[in-house]
């Protein structure tokens, strides 16, 4: 059984995630503070963690760092609607996902699945061939085809690739994909996304201009679905 860990201070909220998770068949601790949720995080019986950024005693970003400097494990933030740089902050700091308050059910659970997918898949060995209904890229012999038909990816394009690849099914933050392919000083050169993503998805998308596989988190950054 998967045990969740839910920190929140807001009880209503609190108490409505965890019956629903329950209801799930998920094991859930909760933590109304972030003191508390560093405590039971040492304890390492936590799958995955979902985490307020808005915490009375610590900010969520610093219970993340906290939390990474001894855990790999998934953690979801929960955070509010306008606030962009919190988000992105929260996933330069570690964070796998957010969710943007108010959210359904549905969606907390789905971004639960995807987390746990992606844990679960750098656990396994990792593959250099990745395979969707569309397209077939080797990483390994930098190989992409499109419905059997070979398709060129710039050195540029397979670095972008490699990167969302390596965060499958997460979201990873402009700043990360630019210091990671351009290097340290290009965190603000979101243009540059925007031009090779639109280019990627001519070569691989079947519909490039509504992707399916490469996906926008407009603001945020990138996500590879697939
Ligand atoms: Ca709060």
């Amino acid at each position: 059984m998967q045990r969740i860990l839910i920190v929140e201070d807001e009880d209503g909220l609190r108490r409505a995630l965890s019956i629903n998770l329950r209801a799930r068949g998920y094991e859930v601790e909760t933590a109304a503070t972030a003191a508390a949720a560093l405590r039971i995080a040492a304890g390492g019986r936590i799958d995955l963690m979902i985490l307020d950024l808005g915490l009375p005693d610590l900010d969520g970003g610093e219970v993340i760092a906290g939390v990474r400097g001894w855990s790999s494990v998934p953690i979801i933030v929960l955070s509010a609607r306008d606030s962009q740089a919190q988000k992105v902050k929260a996933l330069d700091a570690g964070a796998d996902d957010y969710v943007t308050k108010p959210f359904g059910m549905d969606e907390l659970l789905a971004r639960i699945r995807a987390t746990q997918r992606r844990a679960d898949h750098l656990d396994g060995a990792e593959s250099a061939v990745v395979e969707t209904a569309a397209f077939r890229l080797d990483l390994a012999a930098k190989r992409a085809e499109r419905e059997g038909v070979v398709v060129r990816l710039t050195p540029t394009e397979w670095q972008l690739v490699e990167v969302l690849l390596r965060h499958r099914g997460h979201l990873v933050s402009s700043a990360q994909l630019l210091a990671e392919v351009w290097g340290p000083g290009y965190e603000k050169e979101t243009n540059y996304l925007r031009v090779y993503f639109a280019q990627l998805r001519r070569k691989l998308e079947p519909e490039p201009r509504h992707p399916r596989y490469f996906i926008t988190e407009p603001g945020i950054g990138y996500r590879f679905e697939g």
